[in-house]
């Protein structure tokens, strides 16, 4: 029978035993969820939670206009790619025009994995190398070169050590917690150059380098300015790509930026998108210049036969058209900057609290047990999640220590919503966990 939090124990044993054991769930004692509506979702009790994690259902749940896009077009027709039909013509061309315009051309597929995946094969293909540079702590995808790429440890536990030879790694520019903590941020770059310039030395000029252009799986931490430009010339000097993983931070979260590179002031040549643009349906992208595009070829074919579908691709158009006539962009810009100032605020009170990270509605509260050491609250941060749940707030860690709250709620949500989250977390924390 469901237990206070919607529960069915039956359901979980039935999961645990028909789904692999690595395909997990959020929580030991999950609610289970029967519906959502705007940032909230329902459980089977009619319990209603604040969901403060989900960056998938960007533009809220259960969205009307996502859901009327998709059973219109799912009557008219859904069929594989290579057929001719305009919508795959139409949402390509809107995607590439969010993009600066030498970001022209677009190959579509379903998940960030695949784009993070084809982004790498693009720089191989482009160069005819094979050597890429990808910053530490990083996730990027499960699949065979999207996975070889991420170096969290929280994903990955063989992290940087069991690495195909290909892979090269660069310290994680987390100027908060990183190798360079109290020190200045700028000491980053000069180093990834030299990993690059080394490589190039060597023999082996890299394909491309490649990460996330605002540091989300740390928490949403932004990279020290002018990292990318630096960094971004050190590859192409060397003939090289610069790749930006935009799955999690592109698409208006950010507030004040569309793109995530747009914070740091650069363009990059193959930009992978996947997650919200979908709004939860299996919608990924990567789009770079007609130049590189067209060296595909020397990877052998290239098919999706469902990346670009017409459904995907009108519920792709609807998911810009409500990010534009909501004005989602500029609610996580005006939301966005409110919640941050009350979680900083929360830090003057808790010294567990470390830091506020991020922008918009990408924020990173990091948990330390010490602000000097800065040594990872990483039990109390679990435990303050599962003391949210019972206030009704979904929230999950995130980082490789797992001691930041990842704060990335759907676009839509209300400053009281974001309030809700805050007066929960206070409780939380003044009252123990
Ligand atoms: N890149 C980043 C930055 C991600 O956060 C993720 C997913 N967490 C991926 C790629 C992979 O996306 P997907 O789960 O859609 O394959």
């Amino acid at each position: 029978a469901p237990d206070s939090h919607g529960q069915n124990d039956d359901l979980l044993d039935r999961r645990g035993r028909v789904l692999a054991e690595v395909q997990e769930h959020y929580y030991a004692r999950p609610p289970q969820i029967e519906r959502g509506w705007r940032e909230y979702l329902v459980d089977v009790d009619g319990r209603v939670f604040l969901d403060m994690v989900n960056n998938v259902a960007s533009v809220g749940h259960a969205h009307p206009r996502i859901a009327d896009a998709a059973s219109r077009q799912l009557r008219l027709l859904n069929t594989n790619s290579r057929f001719h039909y305009a919508a795959i013509a139409d949402y390509a061309e809107r995607i590439a025009a969010t993009l600066p315009d030498e970001l022209d051309t677009v190959f579509f597929v379903n998940s960030g994995s695949e784009a993070a995946d084809l982004a790498i094969r693009l720089a191989m293909a482009s160069t005819g190398r094979s050597d890429i540079v990808a910053m530490r702590e990083a996730y990027h995808g499960w699949t065979f070169a999207s996975d070889a790429v991420s170096t969290s440890i929280a994903d990955n536990p063989g992290a940087v050590e069991t690495r195909p030879e290909w892979v090269h790694t660069v310290d994680a520019a987390n100027s908060y917690r990183g190798v360079h903590r109290g020190e200045d941020a700028s000491l980053y770059a000069p180093e990834a150059v030299a990993v690059i310039d080394r490589l190039a030395a060597e023999g082996r000029a890299p394909a491309g380098f490649m990460c996330e252009s605002y540091f989300g799986n740390a928490g949403g931490v932004a990279l020290p300015d002018g990292y990318l430009s630096e960094v971004y010339r050190a590859i192409r000097s060397h003939g090289g790509i610069a790749i930006a993983d935009e799955v999690q931070v592109g698409f208006g979260r950010l507030g004040e930026w569309f793109w995530g590179f747009q914070q740091q002031g650069v363009v990059p040549d193959v930009v992978a998108v996947a997650k919200s643009i979908g709004a939860g349906q299996p919608v990924g992208a990567v789009i770079t210049r007609r130049d590189i595009a067209d060296r595909y070829r020397t990877q052998g074919y290239f098919f999706s036969s469902t990346g670009g579908s017409p459904v995907s691709s009108v519920i792709g158009m609807a998911v810009l058209d409500v990010i534009e006539d909501e004005s989602l962009q500029e609610n996580a810009r005006v939301v966005g900057a409110h919640l941050k100032s009350r979680l900083e605020a929360l830090g003057e009170e808790h010294p567990i609290v470390g830091t506020v990270h991020g922008s918009g509605l990408y924020l990173g509260l990091e948990f330390v047990r010490d602000r000097d050491t800065l040594e990872p609250a990483r039990e109390e941060t679990a435990a303050i999640c599962d003391r949210l749940l019972d206030l009704g707030i979904i929230m999950q860690p995130t980082g490789d220590h797992l001691n930041v709250l990842k704060i990335k709620p759907p676009l839509c949500v209300t400053q009281e919503s974001a309030d809700f989250f805050v007066d929960g977390l206070q409780r939380v924390l003044s009252t123990g966990w």
